[in-house]
């Protein structure tokens, strides 16, 4: 049986995202009151129909009238890439950035000095990094969790510390690899998460050339949920970053903090 407290948690989670014109500041207020455990034991048995990138129920773009972007960077382990955030502090440009536990450990005490800037919202990346399934379905070869109880850990364990880290919850989540099958989706929902995806790969895993990071925001449509990675300092995506934002600046565009957009 569902206890009242899951329920109120579900609904919470879901309407982040089902509603047009998500309001996201009633997410952001909302108290946690989510049982993890409830969360796991709801699900338990559930089979998957569906897995990938862009299910439902995973936000990959935000309506926009105007020539706007949404720029996110995931931290899923290693290095910091310094460069690159100082470029976007320098011109002013918000991000959400996809911190993973492996990364917090990597970089003791960065996630809360980039939490205190208020141009960076930080969103949860898992705790082990790996891609959110009840079956084990793997993406990249990275093998994904096995249960219901395998995804609540991997969301739930780094919720829980960047929570107590940064002194409230993250709202926007992003799995390893980006993959979920569609049961996951609905569990990130119910631990009151926005699940995250993208609409626009610009580094391809950190691989990219610098003109091919730069030409991928430059021809991103508006509206695109950007995807980049700041644990690879010396990959080319801070100088493609670099090139693109100020041109794009200059040129009209506007780059915006997911919170507060309406998500589809
Ligand atoms: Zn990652």
């Amino acid at each position: 049986m569902l206890s009242r407290r899951f329920l109120l948690g579900a609904l919470a989670g879901s309407a982040a995202v089902l509603a047009s014109g998500v309001d996201v500041a009633a997410a952001l207020a909302a108290p946690s009151g989510v049982d993890a455990r409830d969360v796991a034991t709801a699900n338990a048995g559930r089979s998957p129909t569906q897995w990938g990138m862009t299910l439902p129920g995973i936000v990959t773009t935000f309506a926009t009238s105007g020539r706007q972007l949404a720029l996110t960077f995931d931290a899923c382990d290693r290095a910091c890439d310094d460069a690159l955030l100082d470029t976007l502090a320098h011109h002013g440009v918000p991000a959400l950035l996809f911190v993973c536990s492996k990364w917090i450990d990597a970089n003791p005490g960065r996630t809360e000095q980039l939490a205190a800037n208020p141009l960076f919202d930080i969103g949860n990346h898992g705790t082990r990094h790996v891609p959110l399934s009840v079956t084990g379905r793997s993406a990249y070869g990275i093998a994904g969790t096995h249960s219901a109880a395998e995804v609540v850990d991997e969301v739930w364990a780094n919720q829980t510390r960047l929570t107590s880290l940064l002194g409230k919850g993250p709202v926007f989540y992003r799995t390893g690899t980006a993959h979920y099958d569609d049961v996951a989706v609905d569990i990130v929902h119910q631990l009151g998460l926005v699940p995250v995806g993208f609409s626009v790969n610009a580094d391809n895993g950190a691989t990219s050339a610098p003109t091919s990071v730069s030409a991928a925001y430059q021809h991103a449509p508006a509206g695109s949920v950007v995807l980049a990675h700041v644990n690879h300092p010396e990959a080319g995506t801070g100088a493609g970053v670099a090139a693109a934002i100020p041109a794009m600046q200059s040129a009209g565009w506007e780059f915006v903090p997911l919170a507060g957009q309406r998500l589809a």
